[in-house]
This record gives C-alpha cells, sequence and structure tokens, in this order.
C-alpha cells in the first residue's frame, strides 16, 4: 500500500513495504509480473552486494553517466499536467543501469556494469551487457512526495537521464536547492516543484520530455494544496524507500544463465 500519512487523524500508515503506485507503465508490468512469478526469482534472497552497481547521491549520478549509454525514454509516469511534489532528499537514493529484456515474465535486470580488474582497468562484468542490444538505460530514483491523492504519501519518482539533469542543475542553483528545503534556518521558502511531461513522436516512436520547477511554499494555495507540517513531514521522512527494495540485484551467475538462454 501507499505510505500514505493521513491528514485527518495525522497518523503515519505503518505499511509493510509493497512497490509504489508505479510512476510508469513500464514499472506497473514489472511489479506485476513480479508478483505473478514469485517463483521467477531464486535469487530474491541472496543478493550480491559485492558487485552492486546501484549507488546513490549526485556522485553516483555523474559516475553513472560519465560512463556512457544512452537512456531510451523514460519511463516515468507524469502527465501532461503539472502536478506538485515534494523532495525528501537532496539526492537520488539509488542510481544504476537497467536491461530491459522483452519477453514473459520479468523483464527488469540491473546492469552489473564494470569491475576494476587487476591492473585497474575498468571491464565489464555484465552478462546481459553481452547479449542486450541496447545500451542498459540509467535510473535515478528519488524519494518524493506525492499530494495527488489528498493526503502526501511517499512515492518513487524514477527518472532517466534527461529529467536527472534538469533536478541536477537545479540542484547546483543556490536558490532552488537544497531541493528538499524544508524549514530552513535563514528563513529561505519551503521548496516543491511542480512536474509535468509533453510527449511527442519522432520517426515511430514516441519520446518525452520532462519539465521541473520550483514552487514556493507560499504560492501552493494556486494548487489547492496545503503545505506539509513538520509533524506530516517527519511522518513521511520515516517511510523513505530504499535502493536495497527498490533496486533488485541478481547473482552474476544467474545473469550469465539468462544471457546464455537469450543467446542460444
Ligand atoms: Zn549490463
Amino acid at each position: 500500500m501507499a505510505r500514505t500519512i493521513s491528514r485527518r487523524s495525522a497518523t503515519p500508515t505503518a505499511s509493510q513495504y509493497t512497490p509504489e503506485p508505479e510512476t510508469d507503465d513500464e514499472a506497473t508490468e514489472r511489479t506485476a509480473s513480479a508478483r505473478r512469478h514469485p517463483a521467477r526469482t531464486p535469487s530474491q534472497n541472496k543478493r550480491d552486494t559485492s558487485t552492486s552497481s546501484a549507488t546513490g547521491g549526485w556522485g553516483g549520478y555523474n559516475a553513472e553517466k560519465k560512463k556512457g549509454g544512452k537512456s531510451y525514454g523514460d519511463p516515468l509516469k507524469v502527465s501532461t499536467k503539472a502536478q506538485i511534489i515534494a523532495f525528501l532528499q537532496s539526492d537520488p537514493f539509488a542510481v544504476y543501469r537497467e536491461h530491459w529484456i522483452a519477453g514473459e515474465g520479468r523483464q527488469s535486470y540491473t546492469c552489473h556494469g564494470t569491475e576494476k580488474d587487476a591492473k585497474g582497468k575498468e571491464v565489464n562484468i555484465c552478462p546481459l551487457c553481452e547479449v542486450d542490444q541496447k545500451k542498459p538505460a540509467l535510473r535515478v530514483l528519488f524519494n518524493v512526495v506525492d499530494f495527488s491523492d489528498g493526503d502526501p504519501k511517499v512515492v518513487v519518482l524514477r527518472a532517466g537521464v534527461q529529467l536527472s539533469d534538469l533536478i541536477y542543475d537545479w540542484a547546483q542553483n543556490d536558490k532552488s536547492s537544497p531541493i528538499d528545503r524544508f524549514g530552513d534556518p535563514d528563513g529561505k521558502p519551503d521548496l516543491y516543484w511542480s512536474i509535468k511531461r509533453l510527449e511527442k513522436q519522432t520517426g515511430g516512436r514516441t519520446k518525452y520530455d520532462y519539465f521541473i520547477t520550483p514552487v514556493k511554499d507560499r504560492d501552493l494555495d494556486e494548487w489547492d494544496i496545503e503545505p506539509l507540517t513538520a509533524e506530516e513531514r517527519d511522518a513521511l521522512m520515516a517511510n523513505l524507500f530504499t535502493a536495497e527494495t527498490q533496486v533488485r540485484i541478481d547473482p552474476v551467475e544467474d545473469l550469465e544463465e539468462l544471457a546464455d538462454g537469450l543467446a542460444a
């Protein structure tokens, strides 16, 4: 269930994690198939963290981006109608690359990327990179507050490169940082954000352009939204998502098996 806090009782919902109201079709499909095929996830409990390539923070984002690869369309479901969100952290909580393997069952696999070899040279250790025609897409995850259902709740904003670049730019600007500004000691206004995306068809493919701009707390009434109270914010902060729950990393051996099957 959603990590909603009720504005009536102001009591946080103590909920067990289930993937959040997905903000995109791809992700919805993804979680749905994960639920349908629990048996296909033999390695769920033995995550290979030693080669985990999901890292948080802008440092992680820039490091991943520098490695190249392109994003082939953001799966994030933000509509053409602007909506208000608030960031709960100044940085993304996970940055990783995703292989999208079309077919039955599960389709999303985290890329293992590269590792330094004995000579300090970066070598690719991801079996799926060998068989996937496309480069794995960069995925950047943020904990944000969604106000669209009335009561504020924590959801995961899944961003690709285009949207992440916009957020990163705002995060570098004094006037709009930190992006999760709340209760600033110098009295700077709390920050909320309006986000939307426009769709365009180019060469038979759908592309999305994301837009995100800061909104000061005092301007929220134009959106018919009450600013968060400190208590509400604290309750939401207690429900943050983490890379551990949001980014599944399969052992390399499992990916090798999958890659062998795809190559066969
Ligand atoms: Zn890969």
